[in-house]
């Protein structure tokens, strides 16, 4: 059914009441809706077609492009094309069978089983998918959001990229130097490891860029701010702690402990040990934290049903306890039985299972619980730079940890559905073919 068809057969909207419990698919003409295409939808879909399951199903997303987010680095630094970190929804799903929508969501009615969208379209669904993902979290710090750049999605890394060209341009024309000094000084917020790959891959290509400006590459200055005495807390790379930020091109200066009260434009003000202290810097860049999608609080899920952060609770088969034909993933979600970390690995693999419960459902079969494999963790450590922990057994870190993570994402992005490979193993045979020959000289331990 195309998106004409779909929509003459959304109105008017389905009056259907909550809770009724799961409806076969076939005795409806509304469509499976999946919205949001991040991780957690854009694998349902995939994984829908891969399985040829003829559900109609729509996807929306605001955005043209999906973001491959652990690449987001690449996308700042031009190591990869914008092709490869941000391919087209149309492209990916062309020949699927699967309608494109790109539009904003505005409301969704669990009860009616309605969602409207800011165009003023609204779709009724028989399914629905929910996965919109999470947003930057300020904590009420004055300031933050008027005067930091966020750095979660593509547009982030154009504006981010823009900026930072801005101001070394600036810099290589200034002749006062303190004015210089704020103008090459960057300060990231948050030691998390979004803030420590950010911190590690600017470290290594301003230098670069600004040398190509003829200006001098030791006056860049990249500043990690954190609240927290050590960098990766209670991150999933904590182990790479020691090692994270080494060898850079300039060091990454490190102020821990350091508490941010404000940000103004071209400064932070924090305190260190209590003591009230200014940083310059004319880049400023917020990672600290994450908050549930406006959307996601906004539904009339209880509070019984949603974790402390307001993120919704889902059976182990993905499934709203209220709300059984409506299936969550990825970051809005958690099973509390089984908490995962909020990480692309565990939104794609959601993905998958979501897709194979949706044909269950449509073969009036019964429905499988999630099971989710972390494989390891990989993280970017500067240009052409990168660690590798595998089944946090082994760990490989350089130009060769550089190389798995750039062959494992590779494998694991997104091809046009055409040739869509089934993309459910995060570590794949090539990956050990690469690291069983390095195993003998010692790059594990
Ligand atoms: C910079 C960065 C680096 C990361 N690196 C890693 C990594 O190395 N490894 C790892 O495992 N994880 C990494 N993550 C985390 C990972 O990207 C997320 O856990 C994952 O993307 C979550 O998937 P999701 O499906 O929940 O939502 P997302 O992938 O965030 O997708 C949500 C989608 O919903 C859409 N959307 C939101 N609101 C609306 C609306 N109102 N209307 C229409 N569409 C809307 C968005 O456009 C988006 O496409 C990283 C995240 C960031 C920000």
């Amino acid at each position: 059914m195309g998106v004409e068809g779909i929509l003459r057969s959304a109105e008017p909207a389905n009056q259907s009441s909550q809770n009724q419990g799961l409806r076969p698919m076939n005795d409806s003409t509304n469509p499976t809706l999946i919205l949001g295409g991040g991780f957690t939808e854009l694998f349902t879909a995939l994984h829908l077609r891969h399985q040829r399951c003829s559900l109609p199903t729509v996807l929306i997303d605001k955005e043209e492009r999906f973001i491959f987010k652990p690449l987001l680095y690449e996308f700042l630094s031009s190591e990869m094309e914008a092709n490869q970190v941000c391919p087209r929804y149309e492209e990916l799903l062309h020949n699927s069978g699967i309608t494109f929508v790109q539009d904003s969501i505005q409301t969704i009615d669990l009860h009616q089983q309605k969602v409207c969208l800011t165009s003023g379209l609204h779709y009724t669904y028989s399914h629905l998918v929910l996965a919109l993902g999470s947003t930057t979290g300020y904590f009420s710090v004055e300031g933050t959001q008027e005067n930091s750049l966020p750095f979660r999605t593509g547009r982030d890394a154009i504006a981010l990229t823009k900026h930072l060209r801005d101001c070394l341009q600036l810099a290589s024309q200034a002749e006062d130097p303190q004015q210089r000094c704020t103008l090459l000084t960057v300060a990231v917020i948050g030691a998390g490891s979004s803030g420590v790959e950010l911190a590690a891959t600017l470290a290594d290509l301003l230098p670069d860029w600004y040398t190509k400006l003829r200006g001098n590459s030791q006056e860049i200055r990249v500043v990690l701010l954190n609240r927290g005495k050590e960098i990766l807390q209670g991150d999933m790379n904590s182990r790479l702690r020691e090692t994270a930020l080494e060898k850079r091109t300039v060091p990454v200066d490190l102020l821990m402990e350091s508490e941010v009260t404000a940000v103004q434009a071209n400064f932070v003000e924090f305190k260190r040990h209590t003591q009230p202290e200014v940083l310059p810097a004319a880049t400023i860049v917020w990672t600290a934290s994450t908050a549930t999608h406006p959307l996601i609080k906004a539904l009339p899920v209880a509070e019984e049903y949603r974790d402390k952060h307001g993120r919704l609770q889902v059976t182990p088969m993905l499934q709203l306890p209220d709300f059984p034909e409506v299936f969550a993933g990825g970051d809005c979600a958690v099973d509390m039985e089984n908490p995962l970390p909020a990480t692309a690995q565990v939104a794609y693999q959601q993905g998958a299972i979501i897709a194979r419960n949706l044909k269950a459902i449509s073969e009036g079969r019964s429905l499988s619980p999630a099971h989710i494999h972390l494989r390891g963790t990989l993280l970017k450590l500067g240009l052409a730079e990168s660690a590798a922990e595998i089944f946090d057994r082994f760990e490989v870190k350089g130009k060769l940890g550089h190389l798995i993570r750039v062959a494992t994402y590779l494998e694991l992005l997104p091809t046009p559905v055409h040739d869509f490979k089934a993309t459910t193993e995060w570590l794949t045979d090539e990956v050990f073919h690469l690291i069983k020959p390095i195993k003998s000289v010692q790059s594990f331990h």
